[in-house]
């Protein structure tokens, strides 16, 4: 009786194992080949085959193949291999990608054509590769670098290459620049020696050639004229730099005639030219103390240089308030301008105002003493004036003229500097200017434009 009842459970267990098995084996699609193929276009499919099982049973004459490939059209298809069991479908899918005959494409990151100094070593500036299905393939260039060029060469998975050159010419056209210590005029008394204020010369591709500088002069500090230092500096390419310093030898002035010096600041405008035409006509220098004014007043600079009138410095922006926080910002100023001065004319000036004067209540008496010093220290000289004629109030032109003209009869002096504005539209101070040079010259008085030599006229700080 135990017996049958265990052969029955057995029997049992052998059913429901039986219809599970039945139920739940799957049939199994083994494709051959890629799941993914990239064809050309037309060209041809090949099937890489695939096999159908069940129970280890090849099935595979049931398996249904169903494809919309068309080979003669770009796209991306698909294959399905399918298989009805037990009222079940099974099935699988193979992608086609039907493509056409691009390349990818390299772009070179950085020039195409790359200057380099001949000792320096190149440095990869990048480049991405891209191709239309495989999307970013930056990481398959291969790089080949040559005396003159490197190459990028690229493949993409159907092996369409592209290749595309970088030119690498190893030259150096750049001349070496050449500094120099201390200004590019200088003024000397007979008798007095130069001694060399020093310089610096760099280069694009060498680096520092101070070294290499050399130098010939005509000086000749015991007779009068108009000399030359050059500096002349070579690159290990070849290319050749100089630059000269002019050095004015005169004789030391009398100071026992009357001088007039006429000084115009906060120009240049349409009040300078006005000015030019009557110095010109009068056959008279004068000296401008200029600032920063619109682009289009830079040939009014060039035209006084051009003129032969002295051409100061006086600021580039004018704001008193920046100007004279600090030994700093006035340099900073100052400097700003004298390089303007030189992109216009060509060379720097040496001649200065400060804005105020010396004599202005805006800067600190401390700093006012400092600049003084180091200005000095730069081979600045600066100007001040003593014959003010209040041209930059409201009044008539006959009024600036008896204030000027007081002022000589007053104090008599022998060095008479005049301050004066060629600011925009200031015209009372051409009206007055004209008279002011009759009176001057039916009084015995000469008008020269301020230089080194000009005895200076200094204020008191305040
Ligand atoms: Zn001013």
């Amino acid at each position: 009786m135990k017996k049958k009842l265990l052969i029955l459970l057995f029997l049992i267990l052998i059913l429901i194992l039986g219809s599970y098995l039945f139920y739940n084996i799957k049939p199994k699609i083994t494709l051959y080949g890629n799941d993914v193929i990239t064809l050309k276009i037309n060209t041809s499919y090949e099937e890489p085959g695939y096999k159908t099982t069940i129970f280890n049973k090849d099935i595979t004459e049931r398996t249904i193949v169903k494809s919309n490939l068309n080979i003669n059209k770009l796209g991306k298809y698909e294959i399905t291999y399918k298989i009805n069991y037990n009222n079940k479908t099974y099935e699988k899918t193979r992608i086609i990608k039907v493509i056409d005959n691009n390349k990818p494409v390299i772009s070179l990151l950085g020039e195409g054509i790359l200057e380099i100094c001949p000792n320096e070593k190149y440095i990869e500036t990048g480049y991405i590769a891209l191709d239309k299905y495989d999307g970013n393939i930056t990481d398959k260039v291969i790089i080949n670098e040559s005396e003159n060029q490197i190459t990028y060469s690229v493949e993409n998975s159907i092996g369409n290459k592209y290749m595309t050159a970088r030119k690498i010419i190893k030259k150096d056209t750049i001349n070496p620049t050449i500094k120099l210590n201390g200004n590019q005029l200088i003024t000397l008394y007979l008798g007095n020696n130069y001694e060399e204020l020093g310089y610096t010369a760099t280069d694009n591709c060498d680096g520092d050639l101070t070294n290499n500088v050399t130098i010939t002069s005509n000086l000749n500090t015991k007779e009068e004229g108009n000399y030359r230092i050059t500096y002349t500096v070579k690159d290990s390419s070849g290319n050749i730099e100089s630059i000269n310093r002019f050095i004015n030898i005169l004789t030391e002035p009398k100071y026992n005639e009357k001088i007039i010096y006429l000084t115009f600041d906060d120009g240049p405008s349409n009040t300078t030219t006005k000015i030019l035409d009557i110095l010109k006509e009068e056959d008279i220098k004068a000296t401008f103390f200029v600032i920063n004014n619109y682009k289009k007043y830079d040939k009014v600079i060039k035209r006084i240089f051009d003129e032969e009138h002295t051409i100061g410095l006086h600021s580039y922006s004018h704001k008193y308030n920046e100007i004279y926080k600090s030994e700093e910002t006035y340099f900073e100023d100052l400097e700003k301008i004298n390089n303007k001065i030189e992109e216009t004319i060509g060379i720097k000036s040496q001649i200065i105002r400060f804005p105020g004067g010396s004599s202005n209540t805006i800067a600190k008496k401390e700093l006012m003493n400092k600049l003084i010093k180091s200005t000095k220290e730069k081979g600045y000289i600066y100007f001040d004036w003593n014959i003010a004629s209040n041209d930059t109030s409201h009044i008539s032109s006959k009024r600036i003229y008896n204030k000027v003209i007081s002022q000589l009869e007053k104090y008599k002096y022998n060095t008479n500097i005049i301050l004066m504005h060629d600011f925009s539209n200031n015209n009372k101070t051409v009206k007055a200017l004209k008279e002011i040079i009759k009176y001057g010259k039916e009084n015995g008085y000469r008008f020269e434009k301020i230089t080194e030599r000009t005895p200076q006229i200094t204020h008191k700080i305040k």
